[in-house]
Protein backbone atom coordinates (compact mmCIF):
# COMPACT_ATOMS: atom_id res chain seq x y z
CA UNK A 1 0.00 0.00 0.00
CA UNK A 2 1.41 3.49 -0.67
CA UNK A 3 1.23 5.87 2.03
CA UNK A 4 -0.17 8.83 1.60
CA UNK A 5 2.15 10.72 4.48
CA UNK A 6 4.54 9.87 6.49
CA UNK A 7 5.10 11.50 9.88
CA UNK A 8 6.48 11.00 13.35
CA UNK A 9 3.61 11.98 14.83
CA UNK A 10 4.02 11.15 19.15
CA UNK A 11 4.02 7.43 19.83
CA UNK A 12 1.51 7.85 22.68
CA UNK A 13 -1.86 7.99 20.64
CA UNK A 14 -4.72 10.45 22.24
CA UNK A 15 -7.28 8.84 20.93
CA UNK A 16 -8.14 5.10 20.34
CA UNK A 17 -10.50 5.60 17.28
CA UNK A 18 -10.58 8.67 15.09
CA UNK A 19 -13.79 8.67 12.99
CA UNK A 20 -13.67 11.10 9.90
CA UNK A 21 -17.11 12.43 8.93
CA UNK A 22 -20.23 12.38 11.29
CA UNK A 23 -22.51 10.97 8.93
CA UNK A 24 -24.85 7.83 9.91
CA UNK A 25 -21.86 5.09 8.70
CA UNK A 26 -19.39 7.60 11.62
CA UNK A 27 -21.72 8.02 14.01
CA UNK A 28 -22.61 4.49 14.04
CA UNK A 29 -19.44 3.25 14.62
CA UNK A 30 -18.16 6.18 16.91
CA UNK A 31 -21.28 4.70 19.19
CA UNK A 32 -20.70 1.46 19.11
CA UNK A 33 -17.04 1.85 19.93
CA UNK A 34 -17.20 3.94 22.89
CA UNK A 35 -19.74 2.05 24.41
CA UNK A 36 -16.90 -0.31 25.24
CA UNK A 37 -15.08 2.56 26.70
CA UNK A 38 -12.66 3.29 23.90
CA UNK A 39 -11.84 6.79 23.33
CA UNK A 40 -13.49 7.81 20.03
CA UNK A 41 -13.03 10.97 18.24
CA UNK A 42 -15.11 12.23 15.72
CA UNK A 43 -14.47 15.00 13.27
CA UNK A 44 -17.31 16.69 10.99
CA UNK A 45 -16.43 19.14 9.01
CA UNK A 46 -19.79 21.00 8.80
CA UNK A 47 -20.32 23.84 11.33
CA UNK A 48 -24.06 23.17 11.39
CA UNK A 49 -26.24 20.24 10.06
CA UNK A 50 -27.59 20.76 6.99
CA UNK A 51 -29.55 19.47 4.10
CA UNK A 52 -28.48 15.85 3.07
CA UNK A 53 -29.58 13.51 0.03
CA UNK A 54 -30.69 9.94 1.20
CA UNK A 55 -34.21 10.13 2.67
CA UNK A 56 -36.00 7.03 3.06
CA UNK A 57 -35.03 3.86 5.42
CA UNK A 58 -35.27 0.71 5.00
CA UNK A 59 -37.02 -1.89 7.68
CA UNK A 60 -33.78 -3.72 8.48
CA UNK A 61 -32.08 -0.14 9.84
CA UNK A 62 -34.10 -1.30 12.84
CA UNK A 63 -31.85 -3.55 14.38
CA UNK A 64 -28.74 -0.97 14.09
CA UNK A 65 -30.99 1.55 15.60
CA UNK A 66 -31.74 -0.86 17.91
CA UNK A 67 -28.45 -1.74 19.26
CA UNK A 68 -27.34 2.77 19.17
CA UNK A 69 -30.52 2.92 21.45
CA UNK A 70 -32.24 5.45 19.24
CA UNK A 71 -35.50 3.35 18.30
CA UNK A 72 -37.41 5.62 20.68
CA UNK A 73 -36.35 8.94 19.59
CA UNK A 74 -37.14 7.75 16.13
CA UNK A 75 -40.87 6.35 17.42
CA UNK A 76 -41.24 9.98 18.97
CA UNK A 77 -40.23 11.24 15.98
CA UNK A 78 -42.17 13.38 13.05
CA UNK A 79 -40.32 11.58 10.33
CA UNK A 80 -43.43 9.73 8.31
CA UNK A 81 -43.67 6.28 8.84
CA UNK A 82 -42.90 4.13 5.33
CA UNK A 83 -44.75 0.78 5.46
CA UNK A 84 -43.64 0.14 1.73
CA UNK A 85 -42.68 0.57 -1.68
CA UNK A 86 -44.48 0.89 -4.94
CA UNK A 87 -43.19 0.78 -8.06
CA UNK A 88 -44.84 2.79 -11.51
CA UNK A 89 -44.01 1.12 -14.99
CA UNK A 90 -43.46 3.32 -17.80
CA UNK A 91 -46.49 3.32 -18.92
CA UNK A 92 -47.88 4.77 -15.41
CA UNK A 93 -49.44 1.37 -14.14
CA UNK A 94 -48.51 0.54 -10.73
CA UNK A 95 -47.37 -2.68 -9.15
CA UNK A 96 -49.25 -3.88 -5.84
CA UNK A 97 -47.34 -1.69 -2.85
CA UNK A 98 -44.62 -4.21 -1.91
CA UNK A 99 -45.59 -3.45 2.33
CA UNK A 100 -42.93 -5.28 4.17
CA UNK A 101 -45.39 -6.54 7.12
CA UNK A 102 -46.68 -9.01 4.79
CA UNK A 103 -43.27 -10.65 5.12
CA UNK A 104 -42.85 -9.97 8.97
CA UNK A 105 -45.36 -8.72 11.02
CA UNK A 106 -42.79 -7.43 13.33
CA UNK A 107 -42.80 -3.37 14.34
CA UNK A 108 -39.23 -3.75 12.70
CA UNK A 109 -41.33 -3.73 9.24
CA UNK A 110 -42.23 -0.04 9.90
CA UNK A 111 -39.19 2.32 8.95
CA UNK A 112 -39.21 6.01 8.59
CA UNK A 113 -38.88 8.33 6.08
CA UNK A 114 -36.01 11.21 7.20
CA UNK A 115 -35.10 14.49 6.80
CA UNK A 116 -31.30 14.49 6.61
CA UNK A 117 -30.26 17.34 8.95
CA UNK A 118 -32.31 16.61 11.44
CA UNK A 119 -31.64 12.39 11.44
CA UNK A 120 -28.09 12.97 11.19
CA UNK A 121 -27.86 15.25 14.20
CA UNK A 122 -29.78 12.88 16.10
CA UNK A 123 -26.97 9.92 15.61
CA UNK A 124 -24.67 12.42 16.53
CA UNK A 125 -26.36 13.60 19.89
CA UNK A 126 -26.67 9.95 20.34
CA UNK A 127 -23.10 9.38 20.24
CA UNK A 128 -22.26 11.95 22.31
CA UNK A 129 -24.45 10.83 24.80
CA UNK A 130 -22.92 7.55 24.64
CA UNK A 131 -19.29 9.25 25.25
CA UNK A 132 -17.87 9.71 21.98
CA UNK A 133 -16.51 13.02 21.72
CA UNK A 134 -17.67 15.01 18.81
CA UNK A 135 -16.17 18.21 16.82
CA UNK A 136 -18.07 20.13 14.02
CA UNK A 137 -16.73 22.61 11.92
CA UNK A 138 -12.80 20.35 11.76
CA UNK A 139 -12.05 19.42 8.19
CA UNK A 140 -9.72 16.42 7.93
CA UNK A 141 -6.90 17.22 4.99
CA UNK A 142 -4.77 14.00 5.69
CA UNK A 143 -4.44 10.60 7.09
CA UNK A 144 -0.98 10.08 8.41
CA UNK A 145 1.22 7.23 7.85
CA UNK A 146 4.10 5.69 8.98
CA UNK A 147 5.39 2.51 7.66
CA UNK A 148 2.30 1.74 5.68
CA UNK A 149 -0.08 2.34 9.01
CA UNK A 150 -2.55 4.82 9.72
CA UNK A 151 -1.47 6.38 12.69
CA UNK A 152 -3.82 9.58 12.66
CA UNK A 153 -5.05 12.44 10.60
CA UNK A 154 -3.89 16.06 10.58
CA UNK A 155 -7.30 18.49 10.69
CA UNK A 156 -7.73 22.27 10.24
CA UNK A 157 -9.66 22.56 13.65
CA UNK A 158 -12.72 24.76 14.37
CA UNK A 159 -9.99 27.66 15.50
CA UNK A 160 -8.57 27.34 12.20
CA UNK A 161 -5.16 25.82 13.70
CA UNK A 162 -4.10 23.09 11.78
CA UNK A 163 -2.80 20.34 14.13
CA UNK A 164 -1.65 16.33 14.03
CA UNK A 165 -3.91 13.98 16.08
CA UNK A 166 -2.93 10.39 16.64
CA UNK A 167 -4.82 7.55 17.10
CA UNK A 168 -4.34 3.42 16.93
CA UNK A 169 -7.40 3.45 14.32
CA UNK A 170 -8.46 5.73 11.69
CA UNK A 171 -12.17 5.16 10.29
CA UNK A 172 -13.09 7.40 6.89
CA UNK A 173 -16.73 7.74 7.13
CA UNK A 174 -16.23 10.45 4.40
CA UNK A 175 -19.54 9.55 2.07
CA UNK A 176 -18.97 10.04 -1.22
CA UNK A 177 -15.54 12.24 -0.66
CA UNK A 178 -14.22 8.35 0.03
CA UNK A 179 -11.02 10.45 1.46
CA UNK A 180 -8.76 7.21 2.06
CA UNK A 181 -9.74 5.17 -0.95
CA UNK A 182 -9.70 7.94 -3.40
CA UNK A 183 -5.99 9.20 -2.54
CA UNK A 184 -5.03 5.32 -2.57
CA UNK A 185 -6.98 5.24 -5.91
CA UNK A 186 -8.76 1.84 -5.06
CA UNK A 187 -12.05 3.57 -5.99
CA UNK A 188 -13.72 1.94 -8.36
CA UNK A 189 -16.24 3.27 -10.81
CA UNK A 190 -19.07 0.71 -11.75
CA UNK A 191 -19.13 1.30 -15.37
CA UNK A 192 -22.93 0.31 -16.12
CA UNK A 193 -24.61 2.48 -13.20
CA UNK A 194 -23.04 5.85 -14.55
CA UNK A 195 -25.67 7.79 -13.15
CA UNK A 196 -26.52 11.25 -12.36
CA UNK A 197 -29.53 12.63 -10.24
CA UNK A 198 -31.29 16.09 -10.20
CA UNK A 199 -33.86 16.55 -6.91
CA UNK A 200 -35.35 19.36 -4.77
CA UNK A 201 -38.17 19.42 -2.21
CA UNK A 202 -41.52 20.20 -2.89
CA UNK A 203 -44.57 21.47 -0.20
CA UNK A 204 -47.80 20.18 -0.57
CA UNK A 205 -47.18 17.41 -2.58
CA UNK A 206 -49.82 15.03 -2.86
CA UNK A 207 -49.53 12.34 -1.21
CA UNK A 208 -51.51 8.65 -0.83
CA UNK A 209 -53.93 7.87 1.91
CA UNK A 210 -53.72 6.16 5.37
CA UNK A 211 -50.60 3.46 5.37
CA UNK A 212 -49.39 4.43 2.16
CA UNK A 213 -49.48 8.12 3.11
CA UNK A 214 -45.72 7.87 3.50
CA UNK A 215 -44.31 5.21 1.04
CA UNK A 216 -41.51 5.67 -1.01
CA UNK A 217 -42.98 5.49 -5.20
CA UNK A 218 -40.23 4.64 -7.80
CA UNK A 219 -41.58 5.98 -11.05
CA UNK A 220 -40.04 4.97 -14.72
CA UNK A 221 -40.48 7.89 -17.36
CA UNK A 222 -42.04 6.85 -20.39
CA UNK A 223 -39.50 5.58 -22.26
CA UNK A 224 -37.92 4.15 -19.18
CA UNK A 225 -34.41 6.16 -19.53
CA UNK A 226 -34.83 7.65 -16.58
CA UNK A 227 -37.00 7.12 -13.25
CA UNK A 228 -38.25 8.85 -10.32
CA UNK A 229 -38.29 9.05 -6.22
CA UNK A 230 -41.01 10.76 -4.59
CA UNK A 231 -40.38 10.55 -1.13
CA UNK A 232 -43.10 12.11 1.57
CA UNK A 233 -41.21 14.24 4.39
CA UNK A 234 -42.01 15.83 7.68
CA UNK A 235 -43.46 19.67 7.59
CA UNK A 236 -45.65 18.66 4.74
CA UNK A 237 -42.77 18.03 1.73
CA UNK A 238 -42.03 15.88 -0.64
CA UNK A 239 -38.40 14.92 -1.53
CA UNK A 240 -38.76 14.35 -5.52
CA UNK A 241 -35.54 13.06 -7.98
CA UNK A 242 -34.87 12.00 -11.03
CA UNK A 243 -32.08 9.40 -11.93
CA UNK A 244 -30.56 8.48 -15.67
CA UNK A 245 -27.17 7.49 -17.18
CA UNK A 246 -24.79 10.46 -17.32
CA UNK A 247 -25.83 9.93 -21.30
CA UNK A 248 -28.72 10.06 -21.20
CA UNK A 249 -29.73 12.87 -18.62
CA UNK A 250 -26.26 15.69 -18.63
CA UNK A 251 -25.59 15.13 -22.07
CA UNK A 252 -26.74 17.00 -25.19
CA UNK A 253 -28.77 18.95 -23.18
CA UNK A 254 -30.05 22.91 -22.99
CA UNK A 255 -27.70 25.27 -21.41
CA UNK A 256 -27.31 28.89 -20.65
CA UNK A 257 -23.97 30.79 -20.51
CA UNK A 258 -22.37 27.53 -21.19
CA UNK A 259 -23.71 25.83 -18.23
CA UNK A 260 -25.97 23.14 -18.27
CA UNK A 261 -29.92 24.19 -17.31
CA UNK A 262 -30.57 21.41 -14.66
CA UNK A 263 -34.38 23.24 -14.16
CA UNK A 264 -34.77 22.78 -17.11
CA UNK A 265 -34.07 18.62 -17.80
CA UNK A 266 -35.63 18.08 -14.87
CA UNK A 267 -38.93 19.26 -15.87
CA UNK A 268 -38.63 17.40 -19.50
CA UNK A 269 -38.19 14.31 -17.19
CA UNK A 270 -41.36 15.16 -15.10
CA UNK A 271 -43.46 15.90 -18.70
CA UNK A 272 -42.34 12.54 -19.20
CA UNK A 273 -43.49 11.17 -16.02
CA UNK A 274 -47.17 11.93 -15.40
CA UNK A 275 -48.04 10.21 -12.51
CA UNK A 276 -45.20 12.89 -10.45
CA UNK A 277 -46.33 15.74 -12.45
CA UNK A 278 -49.77 15.55 -11.51
CA UNK A 279 -49.24 15.08 -7.58
CA UNK A 280 -47.12 18.21 -7.57
CA UNK A 281 -48.80 20.23 -9.93
CA UNK A 282 -50.05 22.24 -7.42
CA UNK A 283 -47.04 22.27 -4.93
CA UNK A 284 -44.25 24.35 -4.12
CA UNK A 285 -40.57 24.05 -4.91
CA UNK A 286 -38.42 24.77 -2.08
CA UNK A 287 -34.90 24.95 -3.43
CA UNK A 288 -33.53 25.34 -6.52
CA UNK A 289 -32.62 21.68 -8.04
CA UNK A 290 -29.00 19.99 -6.73
CA UNK A 291 -27.44 17.88 -9.09
CA UNK A 292 -24.80 14.71 -8.03
CA UNK A 293 -23.40 12.02 -11.00
CA UNK A 294 -21.05 9.09 -10.71
CA UNK A 295 -22.46 7.95 -7.40
CA UNK A 296 -22.13 4.11 -7.71
CA UNK A 297 -18.32 2.86 -6.87
CA UNK A 298 -16.61 0.71 -4.49
CA UNK A 299 -13.23 0.13 -3.00
CA UNK A 300 -11.37 -3.18 -3.69
CA UNK A 301 -10.11 -2.72 0.07
CA UNK A 302 -11.79 -2.16 2.99
CA UNK A 303 -9.42 -2.06 5.72
CA UNK A 304 -5.81 -1.80 6.24
CA UNK A 305 -3.36 -1.20 8.84
CA UNK A 306 -4.80 1.09 11.59
CA UNK A 307 -7.56 2.21 8.85
CA UNK A 308 -11.24 0.91 8.16
CA UNK A 309 -13.42 2.02 5.73
CA UNK A 310 -17.59 2.64 6.17
CA UNK A 311 -20.50 3.36 4.40
CA UNK A 312 -20.17 5.42 0.90
CA UNK A 313 -16.57 5.65 1.66
CA UNK A 314 -16.16 1.84 0.80
CA UNK A 315 -19.16 2.22 -1.76
CA UNK A 316 -22.53 3.12 -2.88
CA UNK A 317 -24.70 1.42 -4.80
CA UNK A 318 -27.45 3.11 -7.19
CA UNK A 319 -29.98 5.12 -4.40
CA UNK A 320 -32.91 2.95 -6.57
CA UNK A 321 -34.00 0.70 -2.86
CA UNK A 322 -32.86 3.65 -0.47
CA UNK A 323 -30.32 0.92 0.54
CA UNK A 324 -27.56 3.75 1.23
CA UNK A 325 -28.45 4.49 4.98
CA UNK A 326 -28.48 0.92 5.62
CA UNK A 327 -25.28 -0.35 4.29
CA UNK A 328 -23.95 3.20 5.64
CA UNK A 329 -25.77 1.59 9.12
CA UNK A 330 -24.75 -2.09 8.94
CA UNK A 331 -20.97 -1.04 8.36
CA UNK A 332 -21.04 1.06 11.00
CA UNK A 333 -22.23 -1.83 13.14
CA UNK A 334 -19.57 -4.81 11.81
CA UNK A 335 -16.68 -2.03 11.86
CA UNK A 336 -17.24 -1.28 15.05
CA UNK A 337 -17.47 -5.11 15.95
CA UNK A 338 -13.72 -5.43 14.19
CA UNK A 339 -12.20 -2.60 15.89
CA UNK A 340 -13.26 -3.74 19.39
CA UNK A 341 -12.40 -7.14 18.54
CA UNK A 342 -9.08 -5.67 17.01
CA UNK A 343 -8.44 -3.63 20.97
CA UNK A 344 -9.22 -6.86 22.40
CA UNK A 345 -6.50 -8.81 20.68
CA UNK A 346 -3.93 -5.59 20.29
CA UNK A 347 -3.93 -6.25 16.65
CA UNK A 348 -4.85 -3.31 14.54
CA UNK A 349 -3.69 -5.38 11.11
CA UNK A 350 -5.78 -4.69 7.84
CA UNK A 351 -6.54 -8.55 8.31
CA UNK A 352 -8.00 -8.00 11.48
CA UNK A 353 -10.03 -4.83 10.91
CA UNK A 354 -11.38 -5.86 7.70
CA UNK A 355 -12.87 -9.02 8.95
CA UNK A 356 -16.33 -8.37 8.56
CA UNK A 357 -15.28 -7.56 4.68
CA UNK A 358 -16.49 -10.35 2.89
CA UNK A 359 -20.12 -10.94 4.61
CA UNK A 360 -20.76 -7.18 4.00
CA UNK A 361 -19.68 -7.30 0.09
CA UNK A 362 -21.61 -10.13 -0.20
CA UNK A 363 -24.70 -9.25 1.67
CA UNK A 364 -24.22 -5.45 -0.71
CA UNK A 365 -24.13 -8.05 -4.20
CA UNK A 366 -27.58 -9.11 -3.96
CA UNK A 367 -28.98 -5.72 -3.77
CA UNK A 368 -26.49 -4.79 -6.92
CA UNK A 369 -28.28 -7.68 -9.04
CA UNK A 370 -31.78 -6.28 -8.14
CA UNK A 371 -29.91 -2.72 -9.05
CA UNK A 372 -29.01 -4.44 -12.68
CA UNK A 373 -32.03 -6.20 -12.91
CA UNK A 374 -34.11 -2.65 -12.46
CA UNK A 375 -32.49 -0.98 -15.21
CA UNK A 376 -32.77 -4.14 -17.69
CA UNK A 377 -35.24 -3.21 -20.40
CA UNK A 378 -36.64 -6.61 -20.68
CA UNK A 379 -37.75 -6.59 -16.66
CA UNK A 380 -40.32 -5.57 -15.11
CA UNK A 381 -41.41 -6.66 -11.08
CA UNK A 382 -44.92 -7.23 -12.29
CA UNK A 383 -43.82 -9.48 -15.13
CA UNK A 384 -41.06 -11.44 -12.91
CA UNK A 385 -43.44 -11.81 -10.12
CA UNK A 386 -46.42 -13.01 -12.62
CA UNK A 387 -44.01 -16.14 -13.81
CA UNK A 388 -42.30 -16.31 -10.40
CA UNK A 389 -44.94 -15.57 -7.71
CA UNK A 390 -42.42 -18.47 -5.06
CA UNK A 391 -39.94 -15.25 -5.27
CA UNK A 392 -42.31 -12.49 -3.73
CA UNK A 393 -40.72 -13.45 -0.65
CA UNK A 394 -37.14 -13.39 -1.55
CA UNK A 395 -37.64 -9.70 -3.28
CA UNK A 396 -39.91 -7.90 -0.38
CA UNK A 397 -36.54 -9.62 1.95
CA UNK A 398 -34.20 -7.65 -0.36
CA UNK A 399 -36.13 -4.20 -0.25
CA UNK A 400 -36.08 -4.59 3.54
CA UNK A 401 -32.95 -4.87 3.80
CA UNK A 402 -32.93 -8.52 5.31
CA UNK A 403 -29.51 -9.75 2.88
CA UNK A 404 -27.75 -10.50 6.16
CA UNK A 405 -30.50 -12.41 7.80
CA UNK A 406 -31.79 -14.28 4.95
CA UNK A 407 -30.57 -16.01 2.07
CA UNK A 408 -32.54 -14.64 -0.66
CA UNK A 409 -30.15 -16.45 -3.36
CA UNK A 410 -32.82 -18.18 -5.18
CA UNK A 411 -34.63 -15.57 -6.85
CA UNK A 412 -31.70 -14.44 -9.05
CA UNK A 413 -31.55 -17.81 -10.94
CA UNK A 414 -35.09 -17.30 -12.11
CA UNK A 415 -34.20 -13.59 -12.81
CA UNK A 416 -31.65 -14.04 -15.25
CA UNK A 417 -33.71 -15.93 -17.43
CA UNK A 418 -35.75 -12.50 -17.66
CA UNK A 419 -32.45 -10.18 -17.65
CA UNK A 420 -28.33 -10.19 -17.48
CA UNK A 421 -27.50 -9.86 -14.07
CA UNK A 422 -23.85 -8.97 -13.28
CA UNK A 423 -20.98 -11.84 -11.72
CA UNK A 424 -20.49 -11.23 -8.03
CA UNK A 425 -17.80 -9.00 -7.18
CA UNK A 426 -15.69 -9.97 -4.22
CA UNK A 427 -13.21 -8.11 -2.49
C1 LIG B 1 -29.22 10.74 -5.57
C2 LIG B 1 -29.11 9.95 -4.32
C3 LIG B 1 -30.27 9.55 -3.63
C4 LIG B 1 -30.17 8.77 -2.48
N1 LIG B 1 -31.31 8.35 -1.84
C5 LIG B 1 -31.20 7.52 -0.78
C6 LIG B 1 -32.36 7.06 -0.08
O1 LIG B 1 -33.49 7.40 -0.41
N2 LIG B 1 -32.17 6.22 0.96
C7 LIG B 1 -30.93 5.84 1.38
O2 LIG B 1 -30.83 5.06 2.33
N3 LIG B 1 -29.83 6.30 0.78
C8 LIG B 1 -29.92 7.13 -0.27
N4 LIG B 1 -28.79 7.62 -0.84
C9 LIG B 1 -27.50 7.26 -0.27
C10 LIG B 1 -27.19 7.96 1.05
O3 LIG B 1 -27.26 9.35 0.86
C11 LIG B 1 -25.80 7.57 1.50
O4 LIG B 1 -25.59 6.21 1.30
C12 LIG B 1 -25.55 7.90 2.97
O5 LIG B 1 -25.65 9.28 3.23
C13 LIG B 1 -24.17 7.41 3.39
O6 LIG B 1 -23.89 7.75 4.72
P1 LIG B 1 -22.38 7.97 5.16
O7 LIG B 1 -22.41 8.18 6.61
O8 LIG B 1 -21.53 6.92 4.58
O9 LIG B 1 -21.93 9.31 4.41
P2 LIG B 1 -22.52 10.79 4.50
O10 LIG B 1 -23.89 10.81 5.00
O11 LIG B 1 -22.25 11.42 3.19
O12 LIG B 1 -21.60 11.48 5.61
C14 LIG B 1 -20.26 11.80 5.35
C15 LIG B 1 -19.87 12.95 6.28
O13 LIG B 1 -18.47 13.16 6.21
C16 LIG B 1 -18.19 14.54 6.25
N5 LIG B 1 -16.87 14.74 5.67
C17 LIG B 1 -16.51 14.52 4.37
N6 LIG B 1 -15.20 14.81 4.22
C18 LIG B 1 -14.73 15.21 5.42
C19 LIG B 1 -13.46 15.63 5.89
N7 LIG B 1 -12.40 15.68 5.07
N8 LIG B 1 -13.31 15.99 7.19
C20 LIG B 1 -14.39 15.93 8.05
N9 LIG B 1 -15.62 15.53 7.66
C21 LIG B 1 -15.79 15.17 6.36
C22 LIG B 1 -19.34 15.15 5.44
O14 LIG B 1 -19.54 16.52 5.76
C23 LIG B 1 -20.52 14.26 5.83
O15 LIG B 1 -21.26 14.79 6.92
C24 LIG B 1 -28.88 8.41 -1.99
C25 LIG B 1 -27.73 8.82 -2.66
C26 LIG B 1 -27.84 9.57 -3.82
C27 LIG B 1 -26.58 9.99 -4.52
Amino acid sequence: MTSMQTTNTTQDPNYDVIVIGGGPAGSTTATLVSEKGHRVLLLERDKEPRFKIGESLVPATYWTFKRLGVLEKLKASHFPKKYSVQFYSKSGKSSKPFYFFENDPHESSVTWQVLRSEFDQMLLDNATEKGVEVQRGVSVHEVLFDEGKAIGVRAKLADGNIENLSAKVVVDSTGQSAFISRRLKINKIEPELRKASIYTHFESGIRDEGIDEGATLILHTANKDSWFWYIPLPYDRVSVGVVGSIDYLLQNRRSIDGRLDHQTIFEEELEKCPAVRSRIENAKQLFPVKVTKEFSYRANQIAGDGWVLVGDAFGFLDPVYSTGLFLALKSGEMAADAINDAFEKGDFSGERLGQFGSEYVEGMEAFRKLVYAFYAKEFSFARFLKAHPECQQGIIDILSGNVFTKDVSTIFPPMRQMCPLPEDMTL
